[in-house]
Formats: structure tokens, C-alpha cells, sequence
């Protein structure tokens, strides 16, 4: 059997054009993100980078404030808090990792959810467990485009998410059980690990291990969408999934690098223009279609 490659550089392209669409439709203005940054950590710079780079050709404005590897909680606090309270931030995300000692938690549960545009508010992923609308995390929603994408339906079937971190897997399985999958998620005491994904028709793997899924542990014909990044010592990036054997069986497979990840910096970009227009559209107008000021957050509620 040839599996399918579920690619993502097409859709993310897509995405992007539909921001850029976005943008220019609504006359004036440019959205804006907001980028929170406290490491050293070279993958993290770079990755930061690339979203600064994506947002510039998109049409979207990108602010990174870097606080240093040294910031302490209390800085991070006053800068995520000025952020949230300005009006021309429309998208927020804190990146990780942070300085040792720094709470994410407390950092997050300050960002409003009407900018929480990589949904690392718990509030965000409450509302999307009791389905309403709320921003999830662009990598959980990545999965759902690309599947959609590529014509992959997950109503009434089975899918199993092998991981259940806050940013991946739970927002995931309820992306999915708000699309009427049947949902198995499996984490570190799922043992064997095989008795739970070998039933589903669709496996979402984001361990964070590098070749954990492998072909024994899928059926005939199943879907696998990657979402592990890890860099090989040879430099090399690599999935969770064992690509060789998992294309014997599959259907259908995301690759690594160029699936899911790559999706996920467009859903960011898009995420903020719908934050932005979200804004726009609950402002109140005065008579001469003029946008009022806007309100506080606080006056807001
Ligand atoms: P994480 O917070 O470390 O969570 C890993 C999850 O996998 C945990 O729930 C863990 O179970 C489970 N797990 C670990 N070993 C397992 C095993 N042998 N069998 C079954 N489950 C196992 O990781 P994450 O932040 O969700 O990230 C997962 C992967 O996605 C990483 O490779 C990360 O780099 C990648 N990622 C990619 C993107 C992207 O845009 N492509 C974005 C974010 C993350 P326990 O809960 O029991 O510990």
C-alpha cells in the first residue's frame, strides 16, 4: 500500500493568504502579536523568529519583547498585564521555556482569552471543553486543518491521541469530540501502548518521543498525523512516529518536518486577525461609523 503524504506547506500557505485577505478587506489597521520572550534557548529564538518573519510577509505586525533569561516573575507579570491592557495588542502568546522559578501558570491565567491566540489561558481550554468559542492552541488545531485539508473526515470514527500535555493533546481530543470523533487519549501508563491505537482509525501522536509510533502499533489502512518535533544528533528533525515502517501500514501520514508544524505558525497568524476583528466588531461606532475608544478590559468584565 502507498500511503498518503498529509502534507501542510499548501495549507499553510493558504492560511496565510487568507490572512493577508483579511487584513487588506478591512480597510486601515494592522493586527498585531504580541511575542513574550524570557531564554536563552536557541530553538526558541529561532522559532520566534519565525513567526516574526511569517507575520511580516502576512501583513500582520509582530512585537517581541524579550525579557531575558534572567526575568523574574514579577517583571514577567507587569509585562504580560501592559500587554493585555493595550488596545493595540490583539494577540498574546508567552513563550516557553521561562526562567527557573517563574510560575507559567500564574503568566498565562493573565493573558485575556480574547487575545490568547496559542489558548494557554486554562479559561481557553475550559470554554473549548464545554464547546464554547475560545481559541485553541494553534498545534491542537493544525491537526483538525489538516485533516480537513486533506479530505480526512473524523466524524464517527475513532481517533487516539497518544499524549494528554494542556497544549496538544487535551485541546485536541476536544477539537475532535466537538467534530463527533470517538476519542481514546493515551498517555505514559497507556501500556501497551499498541492495545489502545491499534483499534482507531485515525492516531494522533505527540509524546514528545521520537520514533515511539511504529507500524505494530497501528492496523491496516490507519491514519497517522506526527506532531513530535525532535532534532536528530545528525541535525536531522524527526517525528514521534517511525515514518519507514509506519508508511508499510498506514493509509495516510503527516511528515516531519513539513506537516503539522508547519500549519501551526499560519493558525497563529490567523488566530490574531480574528482576534483583531473580533475587537472591531464588538466596538460600539458613534454616529459617523467612527470606532469608540476602547473600553478597559476591567470595564469589560
Ligand atoms: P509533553 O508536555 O511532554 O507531553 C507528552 C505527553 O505524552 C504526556 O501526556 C505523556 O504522558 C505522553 N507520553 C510520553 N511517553 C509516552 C509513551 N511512551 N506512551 C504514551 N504516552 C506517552 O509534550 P507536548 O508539549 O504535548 O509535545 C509533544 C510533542 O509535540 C513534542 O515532540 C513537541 O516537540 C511537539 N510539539 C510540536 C508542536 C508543533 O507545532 N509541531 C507544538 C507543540 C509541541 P504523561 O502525561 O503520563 O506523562
Amino acid at each position: 500500500m502507498t500511503a498518503q503524504l498529509l502534507g501542510g506547506k499548501e495549507l499553510a500557505r493558504k492560511i496565510k493568504a487568507q490572512v493577508t485577505a483579511d487584513i487588506q478587506s478591512l480597510d486601515g489597521g494592522r493586527p498585531t502579536l504580541a511575542v513574550v520572550v524570557a531564554t536563552e534557548d536557541d530553538a526558541t529564538h529561532w522559532y520566534v523568529r519565525s513567526i516574526a518573519s511569517a507575520a511580516g510577509k502576512a501583513g500582520v505586525d509582530c512585537r517581541v519583547i524579550d525579557l531575558g533569561a534572567g526575568a523574574s516573575q514579577a517583571k514577567l507579570e507587569a509585562e504580560i498585564v501592559s500587554l493585555a491592557e493595550d488596545p493595540g495588542v490583539h494577540g498574546l502568546i508567552l513563550q516557553t521555556p521561562l526562567p527557573p522559578g517563574v510560575s507559567p501558570a500564574q503568566l498565562v491565567g493573565l493573558i485575556p482569552p480574547e487575545k490568547d491566540v496559542d489558548g494557554a489561558n486554562p479559561v481557553s481550554l475550559g470554554r473549548l471543553a464545554v464547546g464554547e468559542c475560545a481559541f485553541a492552541p494553534a498545534t491542537a488545531r493544525s491537526v483538525i486543518e489538516l485533516l480537513d485539508h486533506h479530505g480526512i473526515p473524523v466524524s464517527g470514527r475513532h481517533v487516539a491521541v497518544v499524549g494528554r500535555s494542556t497544549v496538544v493533546g487535551k485541546p485536541l481530543a476536544h477539537l475532535l469530540l466537538q467534530r463527533d470523533a470517538t476519542v481514546t487519549v493515551c498517555h505514559s501508563r497507556s501500556v501497551p501502548l499498541a492495545r489502545f491505537t491499534q483499534p482507531a482509525d485515525i492516531v494522533v501522536v505527540a509524546a514528545g518521543k521520537a520514533r515511539l509510533l511504529s507500524s505494530e502499533h497501528i492496523s491496516p489502512g490507519a491514519v497517522v498525523v506526527d506532531v513530535g518535533t525532535h532534532v536528530l544528533p545528525d541535525g536531522r528533525l524527526a517525528g514521534d512516529a517511525d515514518e519507514a515502517s509506519i508508511s508499510e501500514v498506514a493509509s495516510a501520514f503527516s511528515p516531519v518536518p513539513g506537516g503539522v508544524g508547519s500549519v501551526t505558525t499560519a493558525l497563529l497568524l490567523l488566530h490574531t486577525v480574528e482576534a483583531w476583528r473580533g475587537n472591531r466588531v464588538e466596538r460600539p461606532r458613534d454616529a459617523e461609523g467612527r470606532e469608540a475608544p476602547e473600553a478597559s478590559p476591567a470595564a469589560r468584565g
